[in-house]
């Protein structure tokens, strides 16, 4: 080949070169990703990652997320005595109590996942998760006789929600309603719905290594990807999950425990027993939403491997991944679960 026309032939492919990556350029949408960085809410950390069409409409997302957790806490946190899900567990054996529409949407949905989990998930757990916080500030496990008097006065059959009058009412004295295997899967879809409102194109939301994802991924990626931890060695990474549009949630006892006689427990309560639940060193659900998948991982941990499996399989558009307490090299998972997996 001539000199001239080698040249001409590598001015005509720089030339296409250059035209592909100006049509990749305008293809690829325009955006701002913003990183929260880590700030705390509803008693432990949360952590956005935004894509938006500009810094404005970045920032909006975040500022609205935010406003939504704050609004959540302010009504559930059993640690704010003002909050309404304080003045129920004060004042609902007594009298009905009315509650904003958010606190009668979670409340609803926590007794239809008690009745799907046939009480393996019970939001009435209080008295007995009550017990057991106690016992870590005195270092002794409960007496059984403690453990019995908590556990008669567990029981979602005994909740009464009106819908009519939004209204919630004990219908035994020293009940306690325990939102902590809900609450933040709902501050999620919530957040993430408030995201989208305020123009966000894509977010990850975590809130306590509960995470839902949708649209956009960060650095033009196809997916969000989701790093699972080794239950036993801190902060290694078990596995990558690629998420698009939904929630995962895992409970497992190797974030939060309580110790007690020198024995970690779990911070799940079997509602049977009264016990920590402990057959399951993690347990990973992906669903749809987040409330979904918070309030599964808390019932499939109680469940133990077995249970949960089943119980999760029977249940469309939801996957899980366990890791039995008792031999972790046995992960187990639902049918569809690998195809989540990177
Ligand atoms: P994490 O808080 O680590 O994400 P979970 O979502 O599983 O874990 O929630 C655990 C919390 O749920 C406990 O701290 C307690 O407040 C509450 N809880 C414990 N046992 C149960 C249960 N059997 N049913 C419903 N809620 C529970
Ligand atoms: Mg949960």
């Amino acid at each position: 080949m001539k000199q001239s026309s080698r040249n001409l032939l590598l001015q005509i492919i720089t030339g296409l070169m250059i035209l592909t990556l100006m049509i990749w350029q305008a293809k690829r949408p325009r955006s701002v990703e913003l990183d929260s960085g880590y700030r705390q809410t509803m008693g432990t950390f949360a952590r956005l990652l935004v894509v938006a069409p500009d810094r404005e409409a970045a920032e909006n997302s975040l500022d609205a997320a935010f406003a939504v957790f704050d609004r959540v806490e302010a009504l559930m946190s059993d640690y704010d005595p003002d909050s309404q899900i304080s003045r129920v567990n004060r004042d609902a054996y007594h009298e009905p109590v009315a509650v904003d529409g958010q606190v009668f949407e979670v409340l609803s949905a926590a007794l239809e996942y008690s009745r799907l989990t046939d009480g393996a998930f019970d939001i009435t757990v209080g008295p007995v998760v009550q017990l057991w916080r106690d016992a870590r500030q005195g270092g002794q496990a409960p007496t059984p006789e403690a453990i019995a008097r908590a556990r008669e006065n567990v029981g979602y059959r005994y909740l009464e929600l009106d819908p009519e009058t939004q209204t919630v009412r004990f219908g035994r004295d020293g009940m306690l309603l325990d939102v902590g295997g809900i609450a933040k899967g709902y501050a999620l879809d919530r957040a993430a719905e408030a995201m989208r409102q305020a123009g966000a194109l894509g977010a990850m939301i975590d809130i306590g290594g509960d995470i839902v994802c949708f649209g956009q991924a960060v650095g033009g990626r196809d997916h969000w990807l989701i790093g699972l931890q080794d239950p036993d060695e801190d902060g290694n990474l078990l596995l990558r999950l690629k998420i698009d549009d939904r929630a995962v949630a895992t409970s497992g006892d190797y974030r939060r425990f309580v110790v007690v006689d020198d024995r970690k427990h779990s911070h799940i309560i079997n509602p049977a027993t009264a016990e920590a639940a402990e057959a399951l060193a993690s347990v990973t659900i992906i669903a749809a939403t987040a409330m979904h998948a918070d309030a599964l991982a808390t019932a499939a941990s109680v469940m133990g491997p077995e249970k949960a499996l089943t119980l999760i399989e029977s249940i469309d558009h939801t996957e899980a991944i366990l890791i039995p307490g008792d031999r972790p090299q046995d992960i187990l998972k639902t049918s569809g679960a690998a195809d989540t997996i990177e």
